[in-house]
């Protein structure tokens, strides 16, 4: 009996000390294939933007390939959903934001995820400064007179946006709501497609997140009024603040952040959310994403934790200001 005993316990040591080995091994051969980043909206807009920016460096770190899809509509939520009921093993992501997880839950009251429930945070990758922006022969000259326009011709006046619940959306909502005014918008499957559509003056002004404007600023092929955070920003150093431009009640500043499904184990989110900090350290990510505007997130920013706390803090300022959509 004591050698069947001893047995046993050797056994069940064995067992212990090879389950301690599983989850470390997890850590060191994830990934074994490449990663797919699920981006909610069209190519070319700020989020897909972002997330090739630091992804390219990331799968550098990773030692695999990692695949934008962009899977578009619902101002994102349908790309979320699909994240959300996606496989939790580290090999499916998605890049969300200040819309698909905040904003879309007063939005859509029968939304299929739940942004802190469904998912794990994994890392913030970039704010992002709101400009109101409109197309190059719109006719006011500066914010002021844009105000003064839009409140005056706000049956003609039409803005663009990403959908419902996308960050242009409820950016220009949070305008409207100070100027007290209810222009058309014109939805798009990204701030992508809306700024071509704005660039060739098919729509009239949009709402948008700076990496996706400095580009045309720069160009000359759009208008920019004013930036709406409290300082203006170095890679726009002309364009005013909303203050200085006469509109100070207007701020607004989105963020863009990789999620994994929930479950996904603590191992693996700890891989990802390693390299994307190596990633944001990079020079030359770094120089490419303050080129384009973005706000880097500072240490105390980067946890998995922190992202948790911004997510809750988000949903919970946007929960009173946003009704559902009709
Ligand atoms: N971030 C979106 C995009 O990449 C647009 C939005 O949320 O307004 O197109």
């Amino acid at each position: 009996m004591t050698s069947i005993r001893a047995l046993a316990g050797a056994c069940a040591a064995a067992f212990a000390s090879l389950c301690g080995l599983v989850a470390p091994a997890e850590a060191q051969t994830y990934p074994t294939r490449s990663i797919t980043m699920i981006v909610p909206f069209a190519a070319g807009g700020p989020t897909d933007v972002i997330s090739r920016i630091v992804t390219g460096h990331m799968a550098q770190t990773l030692g695999q390939s990692i695949i934008i899809e962009n899977v578009v509509g619902a101002g994102g939520t349908t790309a979320t959903t699909r994240a959300a009921r996606a496989a939790n093993d580290g090999y499916t992501l998605i890049t969300g934001h200040m819309g698909t997880h905040a904003a879309s839950v007063p939005l859509y009251p029968k939304l299929a995820y739940h942004p802190e429930k469904d998912f794990e945070p994994v890392a913030l990758l970039a704010g992002t400064p709101i400009l109101i922006l409109a197309r190059k022969d719109f006719p006011p000259k500066d914010l002021k007179e844009f105000v003064a326009y839009v409140k005056a011709n706000a049956e003609k006046v039409n803005a663009a946006h990403a959908g419902v619940g996308s960050v242009s959306h409820v950016s220009c909502e949070l305008l409207h709501s100070i100027l007290d005014v209810k222009p058309v918008g014109v939805p798009f499957n990204g701030t992508g497609p809306a700024m071509n559509a704005l660039v060739a003056g098919q729509v009239d002004y949009m709402c948008d997140q700076i990496v996706n404007a400095v580009p045309q600023i720069n160009a000359g092929t759009i208008k920019a009024y004013a930036i709406a955070t409290a300082e203006r920003n170095p890679s726009l150093p002309n364009v005013p603040t909303t203050a200085e431009a006469g509109l100070p009640a207007f701020q607004a500043q989105a963020w863009n952040a990789m999620f994994a499904p929930k479950g996904t184990s603590p191992a693996i989110i700890a891989s990802l959310n390693a390299a994307a900090i190596k990633a944001l350290d990079d020079e030359t990510v770094k120089k490419r994403l303050l080129e384009l505007g973005s706000v880097i997130p500072g240490p105390k920013d980067r946890t998995p934790e922190a992202l948790a706390t911004l997510v809750k803090n988000e949903i919970a300022k946007w929960t009173p200001v946003l009704k559902p959509a009709t």
